[in-house]
């Protein structure tokens, strides 16, 4: 066990010496968790070998699933590439600093541990005043990966991270709740046409409108029983699982109603507890038990800020089984059902 820091910081009021702390711990080579507008992020000085070792030793991460590296400016990011595609230039003028995460060829004072071995790296800027400072001040460029253990539901408030992770770090910032709540979306642009390796806080349809044509991970729209190996290493471990088991119910929004309430009273009849992941327009529609909206569908940015909340909601009352409803995986759709798909381990029902 390490003894842990805990520093709170108001975002809209923020203490520097209290950041400056954090940022003393980075340059020294520990470990800092802090609120960025996705999720929590557990960092440490991207260049420092043994620093981000202890970034995977603490989450429990497998050494092949790469960091990205999160930097204050957008000229810092020259040191730690080989070149600058026109298209990123367009991309990280519109959408840094922000949820949008770029691949590009590293340089070679990027260790391979942060890429996982490969020879591209992953940045972005962070739009959260608290995360940028915290960078600028530690004068290092910091890798972050989500501050969850890993396989668990990513974090999106202090709290969640006190669970995980205190302990097994050397400070953790509370800045209270992140806002977007889905992790960055991850785009490979070292080719011609760029490719989404993971959907998320910036939406395929945002992008188009800046680069034209982009491209989907064929191995994101994979299913049940066909194995494809996804681009993006991380993508294709077991991720954002509560302790409950989740099963989706995907199909016309009655039928999915109904088949929720059939398979509730089933398993409930064999003993088991259940939950059930609704939204503001259907949770009246179920009665009794534990029923959570996770947001409005007509606001799928309520749904993606509370999101992982939820999930750890249902594990706090201690439910065996999560019976959720789904979204069109449109827009931010498709990062919200790419991340339930996850904590479904694929386990859809499509009635
Ligand atoms: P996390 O930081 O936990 O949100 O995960 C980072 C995500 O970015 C994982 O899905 C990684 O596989 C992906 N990633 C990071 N670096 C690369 C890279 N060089 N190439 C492809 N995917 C990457
Ligand atoms: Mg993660």
């Amino acid at each position: 066990m390490i003894q842990t820091r805990i520093i709170n910081i108001d975002k809209k009021d923020i203490d520097i010496e209290q950041l400056m702390y954090g940022a003393e711990i980075l340059k020294n080579g520990g470990t800092v968790i802090f609120p960025t507008e996705t999720v929590y992020g557990l960092g440490a000085n991207a260049l420092d070998e043994k620093a981000v070792k202890k970034i995977f030793e603490a989450k429990g991460r497998p050494s092949d699933n790469p960091l990205i590296i999160h930097i204050a400016k957008a000229e810092d990011i020259n040191d730690l590439i080989t070149d600058l595609p026109q298209k990123s230039k367009e991309l990280i003028d519109k959408f840094w600093p922000g949820p949008l995460t770029l691949i590009f060829k590293k340089s070679s004072i990027v260790p391979k541990i942060v890429t996982g071995g490969l020879d591209t790296v992953a940045i972005r800027i962070p739009a959260h005043p608290i995360a940028r400072l915290l960078i600028e001040l530690a004068e290092v460029p910091v890798a972050a990966p989500s501050a969850n253990l890993s396989g668990k539901p990513s974090p999106t408030k202090g709290q969640h991270v006190i669970d995980d992770l205190k302990g097994r770090v050397d400070a953790i910032i509370c800045g209270g709740d992140t806002t977007v709540g889905v992790e960055s979306t991850v785009l490979d642009i070292t080719s011609d046409i760029p490719m989404i390796l993971r959907p998320g806080g910036v939406t395929k349809e945002e992008l188009e409108k800046v680069v034209g044509r982009v491209d989907v991970d064929p191995a994101l729209q994979k299913s049940e029983g066909i194995e494809i190996v996804p681009k993006s290493p991380g993508m294709k471990y077991t991720h954002y699982s509560p302790n409950a088991d989740v099963i989706l119910i995907s199909g016309k929004l009655n039928d999915v109603i109904n088949n929720i309430k059939k398979i509730r009273a089933n398993k409930e009849n064999e003993g088991y507890k259940v939950g059930i992941m609704a939204t503001d327009e259907t949770k009246d529609k179920y009665e009794g038990g534990t029923i959570i909206s996770v947001g409005s569908r007509s606001k799928l940015e309520s749904v993606a800020a509370n999101l992982f909340k939820t999930l750890r909601e249902f594990d706090k009352k201690n439910v065996d089984i999560i019976l959720s409803e789904t979204f069109e995986e449109k827009g931010l759709g498709q990062a919200i059902m790419n991340r339930l798909i996850k904590a479904a381990g694929y386990n859809v029902l499509r009635v």
